[in-house]
């Protein structure tokens, strides 16, 4: 793995672009700038990498899109040691984004095949405030909560109970909702009373969020 002044570059235009797109958090451009996003491609296409577009990673799944990452992220308003849960770890890259913004990153993936190669990527880049899981996101992971912030990156049809009871009061949790193909992009703000604030963002379109492992 080699991150060329090309590949930097490529990531230079890949940050005006989303930045363009409406991504104004300077914190989430940095990070983006910073993390070689072709480490997580198969060699045959790292020419696909700094596109501003989904992409396959093998077992049906994608690589989000970069503006869909930086816009979750946006959203998330991570602070350096926020303790994050994410729902869909794929390829690894949205992980190493927070990690890059100093969050602690809890992280699930249902697919064994994700879970390792994921793993095995994020291990060579050198992060190490990220933990990986193999599980069904819709449990949460309950033996590190609560969490400042969840993510989830995955299309569910609706809001995980047990998730939610993962969240620390005033923490936020921001998922793409809806059953069909489109989603709805959602944070909902927990309250101290344990009750939620809900905004929305937008549609997005998102692999589904599917029960139990792989
Ligand atoms: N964050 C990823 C996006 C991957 S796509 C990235 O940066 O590349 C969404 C991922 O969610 C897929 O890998 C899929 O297998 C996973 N997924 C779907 N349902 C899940 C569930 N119930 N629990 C955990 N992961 C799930």
């Amino acid at each position: 793995m080699e991150d060329t002044y090309r590949h930097k570059g490529m990531r230079n235009q890949l940050v005006k672009q989303i930045a363009h797109k409406g991504i104004s958090d300077e914190k989430v451009l940095e990070a983006v700038r910073a993390v070689p996003r072709h480490f997580f491609f198969d060699s045959a296409f790292t020419e696909h990498a700094y596109d501003d577009k989904p992409f396959p990673i093998g077992s049906g799944q994608t690589i989000s899109q970069p503006f869909t990452v930086a816009f979750q992220t946006q959203l998330l308003e991570v602070q350096p040691g926020d303790k994050i849960l994410e729902i869909g770890t794929g390829s690894g890259y949205q992980a190493a984004i927070l990690a890059a913004m100093r969050a602690r990153v809890y992280t699930i993936e249902r697919h064994r095949d994700l879970y390792k190669k994921s793993q095995q990527i994020i291990d060579k880049m050198g992060f190490k405030r990220i933990q990986f899981f193999l599980g069904d996101g819709y449990e949460g992971k309950e033996a590190y909560s609560p969490y400042d912030k969840i993510i989830i990156t995955c299309g569910a049809p609706f809001m995980p109970e047990k998730v939610l009871d993962q969240l620390k009061p005033g923490g936020y949790i921001v998922a793409p909702i809806g059953e069909g193909s489109i989603q709805e992009m959602q944070r909902w703000e927990k309250q101290k009373d344990g009750e939620f604030v809900k905004s929305s963002y937008g549609n997005f379109s998102f692999v589904p969020m599917i029960k139990g492992k792989h």
